[in-house]
């Protein structure tokens, strides 16, 4: 089986439909990628309305294995409007597995996941994923000028609009800094950028995407010492605002800016609730909170 990290797959996916590639191709694509829903060419039953404060998405005991490696064992959970929820989880809890899930990158085995009472699966591939904005743990960077790899959801995008997202994000002393400013080739085999460079292009690519609602992070900040954790955190933070947030990472002082903390262990929720709750209730929960408070002191 070919498993790709799904911050490969969803650029490859782009680019073949933004660089019009043969309707083989792309089928052929999402086959391997065993997206969920319908196909593009499929006819449009019911259009997804946009994301909005009133639209609720449902996850209904989700299954999920990878070959024989059961992963994701009887999730439920309901997500709406607007709000923040944040997973944590020990390392292979089964976060990564359930942020795909979230996105459409893969397919539950079992379950069913429903957008405002209309099954995704009934819905065509493109209908979700135009709404979601994946930002990874380690973005894809393309082989292209820094402006190309800002823009890449939004090729349309203005000078000033970009000018304004890498001010926002932080990028702005990089430009200063590259003789061609947004005209330097970056990414594999040209300029190289740090991991929280990547991370600041991954987060303006947000930024000049206003029309996607729904952000998925993985991550994010893993790679990233705590400086510019804390910088990142500042830009991101009104990122959030008016969306959608599923925000997975075991860096737990993001659970203070989440509306609600989703607890993943052994591939089930093992509670739901502020981070208030949480603490006091929740033995899941209170070992994370023991393992980072001990690792924090080190
Ligand atoms: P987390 O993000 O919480 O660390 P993951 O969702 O990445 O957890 O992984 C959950 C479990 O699924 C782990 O046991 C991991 O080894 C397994 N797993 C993750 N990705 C793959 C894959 N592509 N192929 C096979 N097993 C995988
Ligand atoms: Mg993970």
């Amino acid at each position: 089986i070919l498993v790709l990290a799904p911050e490969y797959f969803r650029p490859i996916r782009n680019f073949a439909s933004d660089y019009h590639a043969s309707l083989d191709g792309k089928n052929a694509l999402s086959s391997i990628l065993n997206l969920v829903g319908k196909s593009d060419d499929a006819p449009a039953e019911t259009p997804l309305a946009p994301w909005s404060e009133t639209s609720k998405l449902s996850l209904r005991n989700i299954g999920f294995a990878y070959a024989e490696h059961p992963t994701l064992d009887n999730i439920s959970l309901q997500a709406c409007g607007f709000k923040k929820y944040g997973i944590v989880g020990a390392s292979g809890a089964g976060k990564s597995t359930l942020v795909n899930v979230l996105g459409g990158f893969c397919t539950p085995d079992t379950g069913s996941i429903d957008i405002d009472g209309k099954a995704v699966s009934d819905l065509r591939q493109s209908d979700w994923q135009k709404q979601v904005i994946y930002i990874p743990q380690d973005p894809y960077i393309f082989h292209a000028t820094l402006r190309d790899n800002i823009a890449f959801y939004h090729p349309d995008a203005s000078a000033e609009d970009i000018a304004r997202a890498v001010k926002i994000v932080g990028l702005d002393d990089l430009v200063k800094e590259l003789d061609q400013g947004l005209d330097t080739v970056v990414g594999e085999g040209a300029r190289p950028l740090s991991g929280g460079q990547a991370q600041r292009i991954a987060l303006a690519r947000a930024f000049l995407d206003d029309s996607r609602k729904i952000l998925l992070f993985d991550e994010p900040t893993a790679h990233l010492d705590i400086e510019t954790e804390m910088d990142l955190k500042e830009r991101m933070l009104p990122l959030m605002e008016g969306r959608l947030v599923f925000f997975a990472t075991h860096r737990l002082h993001w659970m203070h800016n989440m509306d609600q903390v989703l607890v993943v262990d052994h591939g089930r929720i093992a509670g739901t609730g502020t981070l208030e709750d949480l603490r006091s209730n929740n033995e899941s929960f209170a070992a994370l909170a023991a393992l980072s408070e001990w690792t924090d002191k080190r």
